[in-house]
């Protein structure tokens, strides 16, 4: 069965989630090869294992901390040169879309990023992407040398398969580009103890109705009970009531959570962009005439600062 690379985002072997749900794409469409760059391989084998990548590619390095993407490029392309995979998989975060891009150019083959669905095809990998600020749904397929193909946090729920999982050592010779670009520091971001907007399952954003920075807890009560990342529309942080790093749409994040909820949101086509391939979307407007209620599965017409108190605390009780 041909093998297929999976790009392994983690934070010192932490495995985060959206490469447990690349492993489970990349089981459809052959074996998957966890490629695992910088410290905590031990820690990371056995969940890569559990997800069923049947082998781990591991190298660590300290030009993986102080150089930007590069010598992670030089590690993956020796990984491809080992393998000789069907396919490349990575995360759509900004770094999985530099390797990824850097990696197809070194390899001549096509890249295809923010994939939202994969499948196996008679010729290769098909991948589902949402383009158009969502308005249409593409399959497309890399015709030109092994696919390099980027997936979009949530876009399928993390499935477990038991697979041996062997750590293999990966030999990497870095090129002259990888000391190119240093990283001179790194400041954590503060820890607000929620999820990463980009990969959270569940969302709860605010937008204009909201009416003010100092109301915001109302949406942070709520996506707290819940286990939620907290959004925003554009209009709220341009006001600046919530930062830039919340933002959700076309000159924000793309977010593809289980669940989105919408408070005091209008719905404009620039904001539908970075959340409408959300599985289940909640809105939560007074007007009824909101276009946010063109895209919604559940939507409830009302005053937010009534409403979603209620549902926090509804939802407190379960
Ligand atoms: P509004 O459109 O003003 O809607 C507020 C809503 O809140 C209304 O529907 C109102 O009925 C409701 N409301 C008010 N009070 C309450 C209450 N008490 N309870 C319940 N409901 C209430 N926007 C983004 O979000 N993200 C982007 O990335 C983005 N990029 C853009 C890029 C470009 C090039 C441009 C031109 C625009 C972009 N916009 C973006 C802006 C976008 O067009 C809208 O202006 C913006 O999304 C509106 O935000 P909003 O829905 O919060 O505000």
């Amino acid at each position: 069965m041909a093998e297929v690379l999976v790009y392994v985002d983690h934070v010192d072997g932490s495995v985060r989630k959206p490469t447990l749900e690349l492993l489970t794409l990349a089981r459809r469409l052959g074996e998957p090869v966890a490629v695992h760059l910088g410290a905590g391989v031990e820690t990371a084998a056995p969940v890569l294992a559990e997800y069923g990548a049947v082998k781990v590619l591991a190298a660590d390095a300290p030009e993986f901390n102080d150089y930007l993407v590069v010598p992670k490029v030089d590690a993956l392309k020796a990984a491809f040169d080992a393998v000789s995979p069907s396919a490349v998989l990575l995360p759509s975060s900004a770094e999985g879309k530099e390797i990824g891009a850097r990696l197809a150019v070194r390899i001549d083959s096509g890249l295809i990023t923010d994939a939202i669905d994969l499948e196996a095809g008679d010729e290769g990998p098909v991948a589902t992407q949402s383009v158009f600020a969502a308005a249409f749904t593409t399959k497309s397929r890399v015709t030109n040398g092994t696919p390099v193909i980027t997936v979009k946090p949530n876009s399928t729920a993390p499935e477990a398969a038991s697979a041996a999982g062997s750590v293999e050592q990966l030999s990497v010779s870095f090129g002259e580009l990888a000391t190119g670009t240093r990283v001179t520091s790194r400041t954590p971001r503060e820890s607000t103890g929620r999820p990463e907007l980009t990969e959270a399952a569940i969302v709860v954003s605010g937008g204009r109705g909201v009416n003010g920075a100092e109301n915001f807890h109302v949406i942070e009560s709520l996506a707290d009970s819940l286990g939620a990342a907290v959004g925003a529309s554009r209009a709220a942080v341009d006001a600046g009531w919530y930062p830039h790093t919340s933002q959700v749409g076309q000159t924000g994040k793309t977010v593809s959570p289980q669940l989105y909820v919408a408070a005091g949101i209008s719905g404009a086509i620039q904001h539908r962009a970075g959340m409408q391939t959300s599985k289940t979307i909640v809105a939560i407007n007074k007007d009824s005439e909101a276009p946010i209620f063109d895209l919604v599965d559940y939507g409830v017409v009302g005053d937010l600062f009534e409403v979603v108190p209620q549902l926090t605390e509804e939802v407190k009780t379960r």
